[in-house]
């Protein structure tokens, strides 16, 4: 449902939208195929290359295929996808009333048109809940195999099973424990997972963990019986898009080894965020969603600590009230030393990879997570716990490793985060230490080379079967 550069909430958008650049490189075309949100009319209105009738019940609703300059198609269905937010509740992913409504006429426009002929494809690949339909749709057809990625299995997409009719599926052939009942209710993500012909996730990391109960938020035993056809594979990061010695967005370029521009950067951070302009004060900060998964909280239970080790502190983000009411608290007791940009601000966020020193993720779970690329890329040095595609990621530097890029926290605690960030603090007042850790976050290969390469594979493994 989100996919750069037409929508974006989280991660998600961007590996959508960077993969076929990729896969392109690599001989593979692939086709787009996102809803024509609101926000992309007054930029491209693209070229109407089908239209037809989704029936849901006895109603039909009119659907219109716009492919726009890049490639891209998009579903133009203005009941379902003319309104502003993709979800509306970017903590829930299914926030609106209407949420399967808008994820069955998406899928049901690209059945239709492959079935029709108005788009061809040799594989399909689908991502998360929102699009976990397809699948069965596509086996139902006989149309082409299906690849399936979760993102993010804490979303599932569930909804009543009175619910079941919207999907336009036989309730007797597809509503079973072995397709999409999930504990009486369905679930678009447990059909995505039974119906495709390959399951991938996207770091090895996390597909290890989803398959324990500790991570498996109930599917562990649909994903374990999935065996081989489970398959991680890491994002990678559009490093055209995401280039500190090209980005228009930051006061100063700079590059690994051209690294004096970035001084400028975190001076123009300071300055935009309200903070004291002093550099021997290690500046640390977060760019995210704020939820109970980005562990945000745990930065907040030792902001005390932070502050006393006098490091400063800057939030990009938006989410939780509750949270984000903690922080706005901090700005008021610690004035100059912590800042709250509350917002969604996509310049902004590269502004802030490029002037912190430090870069926190505290996150529970993170099936790959991109921010800590991103921050690697941009010179600040990530500070992770030990989760999913983090640890797959953030190599840890210490003597033994002096080829590390960051620092690992065992447990998403308070206290295993303090003695990460307390490493941090200290590694940041040893420069050439400081220099060597930084240089190797930046020069660390996070492009798409390698994962778009296990793609391809996954892509000639399902034609094969
Ligand atoms: P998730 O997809 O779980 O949110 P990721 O780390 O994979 O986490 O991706 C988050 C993406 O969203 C990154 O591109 C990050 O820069 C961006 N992002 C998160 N919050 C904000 C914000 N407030 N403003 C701009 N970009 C943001």
């Amino acid at each position: 449902m989100e996919c750069v550069p037409f929508s974006k909430v989280g991660g998600m958008a961007d590996v959508v939208g960077s993969l076929p650049g990729a896969l392109d490189g690599l001989g593979i075309e692939s086709t787009l195929f996102t809803p024509y949100y609101p926000q992309i009319h007054r930029k491209e209105a693209g070229n109407e290359i089908a239209s037809f009738d989704v029936w849901i019940a006895e109603k039909p609703h009119k659907v219109r295929l716009r492919r726009v300059a890049d490639g891209a198609v998009l579903v133009d269905q203005p009941t379902a996808f003319d309104r502003p937010g993709v979800y509306d509740d970017p903590r829930s992913g299914e926030g609106f009333k209407d949420s399967l409504f808008r994820c069955v006429i998406l899928q049901q426009a690209a059945r239709i048109a492959l079935r029709d002929g108005h788009l061809a494809a040799d594989v399909v690949h689908c991502h998360d809940n929102h699009t976990g339909l397809l699948p069965v749709y596509l086996k139902d057809d006989g149309g082409p195999p299906s690849v399936y990625t979760i993102h993010n299995l804490a979303y599932q997409g569930i909804y009543g099973r009175g619910e079941f009719w919207v999907t336009g599926l036989h309730t007797d052939r597809f509503f079973g424990h072995s397709a999409f009942e999930f504990y009486g209710d369905l679930s678009l993500m447990k059909a995505g997972l039974s119906f495709a012909d390959l399951v991938t996730t996207v770091s090895p990391g996390y597909a290890a963990e989803i398959v324990t109960p500790a991570h498996g938020h109930g599917l562990d035993g649909v994903l374990r019986n999935l065996g081989d056809r489970l398959v991680g594979i890491l994002n990678g990061i559009d490093t055209g898009l995401w280039d500190p010695a090209t980005d228009r967005a930051l006061a100063a370029t700079f590059s690994a080894t051209r690294i004096a521009g970035r001084r400028q950067c975190t001076r123009a951070l300071r300055e935009r965020a309200g903070l004291k302009d002093d550099p021997s004060l290690p500046l640390c900060g977060m760019v995210s969603r704020v939820t109970h998964q980005k562990g945000l909280d745990i930065v907040g239970a030792i902001l005390p600590w932070l502050m006393r080790r006098g490091a400063q502190l800057v939030l990009l983000g938006t989410g939780d009230p509750a949270i984000l009411d903690l922080f706005r608290g901090a700005t008021g007791r610690w004035p100059g030393q912590v800042a709250l940009l509350e917002g969604y601000d996509e310049a902004l966020s590269h502004q802030v990879y490029a002037g912190l020193d430090i870069f926190l993720m505290p996150s529970r779970f993170e099936p790959c997570g991109l921010s800590q690329m991103y921050a690697m890329r941009y010179g600040a040095v990530p500070v992770v716990t030990k989760m999913g595609g983090l640890k797959d990621t953030v190599l840890p530097f210490d003597d033994d490793h002096p080829d590390g890029v960051g620092v690992l926290a065992d447990w998403a605690t308070a206290e295993s985060m303090q003695g990460a960030v307390d490493y941090a603090l200290t590694l940041f007042g040893q420069p050439e230490k400081w220099k060597r850790i930084r240089k190797n976050a930046m020069q660390r290969d996070l492009s798409w080379a390698k994962s778009a390469r296990a793609y391809a594979d996954a892509y000639e493994r399902v034609l094969r079967r």
